[in-house]
């Protein structure tokens, strides 16, 4: 089912056609309105008379977060504040924060996009959608919400947190479909199973889960668990919010949403586009976007293209499962290890709970890295010689998987904390 079907299902021919004309007349836009891109455009001397190909998109200039923050709070707008609907901003977990701006155009073309992906899910008007994102300025929340209302769903806007209340209205309200990050979603799991209630007594069908990255072992437990069939779906802030990419009920990949987005898959140090099918950094330029328009925004976010055609019957483009980002991933002994490597392994490792920590250090000049894993009650108490069996099991399986060896350490259950927003897995010591 589609939600726009002579958009999601248009000939590669047709696409970039759209894509082209939508890229020239976003240049033509911010070069006349925003500084920023007007004062880069004129140093690279660039002459859009010429910018006949979608292939020419290297020539242009590279936006980057730090650009944005420079540019605080209204500077990349590329519209006066009267035509600006709504305001956004990201989180500033890592410094300032950015703000984002929309025209009434913007929330109407981002309602869409959110019901392309919840329809692609397998979401219809009779779902029950409860969007356990937190609202306010993140645009998890509000951009889930007009997406689903669009859809023409219920929408129970429960927000983050208060998990026990969450299951409560669950119950009550009979909702069909989670929306929330994929650690919180395991965590409600968790609490209703301590809870005692069953979840096959409820009526959840369908997880939408996004903004973290998440394994494939990951999305079995939460499954299996909860009884419902998940799916990922991607997007950001800068650029629009969530809508950008959703996977189809094949769970085989995110299809872009390229009418709206073109992309590009990186080499993060040499800027220049991998092989088909390796692992790069996303770089994503709007192509409608009217308030807030990036060109090749670098999302530190590393996937890989996925050109197959889908069975779905979508021509857009899917992209592999965020990998994690530029920033996570992490060289250890000159190798690159994503996090989401160890989470897909602890999965399936009997007794671990799958929450854990890596802790990366250098000692006598060498790296070493520590996984910290949280392991069931059961087996923290149990004698040190099955303790002892488990660490072997674990090292030996990472061992394989990252193909560098690394310590492991057991931990009691719950004590590595839990996220409602984005987990914090990763502490590089060697960087302090
Ligand atoms: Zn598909």
């Amino acid at each position: 089912m589609y939600w726009q079907p002579e958009k999601e299902c248009m000939s590669r021919a047709d696409l970039e056609q759209l894509q082209l004309e939508r890229l020239q007349s976003t240049l033509y836009r911010v070069g006349t309105h925003v500084p920023f891109y007007r004062q880069k455009f004129r140093e690279m001397k660039l002459d859009f008379d010429s910018f006949n190909t979608l292939a020419d998109i290297h020539k242009l200039p590279f936006t980057m977060k730090q650009d944005l923050r420079d540019s605080y709070p209204y500077g990349m707008f590329a519209v006066p504040l009267r035509e600006v609907v709504r305001i956004h901003s990201s989180s500033g977990t890592t410094g300032m924060a950015t703000v984002v701006g929309y025209t009434r155009n913007d929330i109407k073309n981002w309602a869409d996009l959110v019901a392309r992906v919840l329809c692609a899910a397998g979401l219809t008007a009779d779902d029950v959608i409860q969007i356990a994102f937190g609202y306010g300025l993140f645009t998890g929340g509000f951009g889930l919400h007009y997406g689903a209302e669009r859809l023409g769903a219920s929408v129970i806007p429960i927000s983050s947190g208060n998990t026990k209340r969450q299951i409560q209205i669950m119950q009550d309200f009979k909702t069909t479909a989670l929306v929330c990050t994929p650690s919180y979603a395991l965590n409600i799991a968790d609490v209703m199973l301590d809870m005692g209630i069953n979840p096959s007594g409820l009526s959840l069908k369908f997880g939408l889960f996004g903004a973290e990255p998440w394994s494939e072992a990951m999305r079995r437990e939460i499954n299996e668990k909860l009884g419902i069939q998940s799916t990922d779906n991607y997007g950001l802030s800068e650029v629009m919010g969530p809508g950008v990419a959703g996977e189809c009920q094949e769970c085989n990949g995110l299809h872009i949403n390229e009418d709206h987005f073109l992309v590009e898959v990186l080499d993060p140090e040499t800027l220049e586009p991998v092989k088909p099918g390796e692992i790069g950094e996303l770089v994503i330029t709007t192509l409608t976007k009217e308030a807030f328009p990036v060109i090749r925004y670098r999302t530190h976010d590393l996937t890989r293209l996925l050109p197959e055609p889908c069975p779905c019957g979508r021509t857009f483009i899917r992209i592999n499962r965020i990998l994690g980002r530029t920033d996570d991933m992490l060289i250890i002994k000159g190798v690159n290890v994503f996090p989401t490597q160890i989470e897909s392994v602890l999965f399936d490792i009997d007794g671990t709970a799958p929450h854990y920590r890596i802790v990366v250090e250098r000692e006598n000049h060498q790296d070493k890295a520590t996984v910290l894993v949280e392991v069931k009650e059961s087996y923290f108490f149990d004698e040190m010689k099955k303790q002892g069996a488990l660490i072997d099991t674990i090292k030996s399986r990472l061992a394989s998987e990252l193909g560098i060896g690394v310590a492991v350490k057991l931990v009691e259950e719950k004590t590595l904390g839990r996220f409602e927003g984005k987990g914090q897995r990763v502490i590089d010591k060697r960087k302090i």
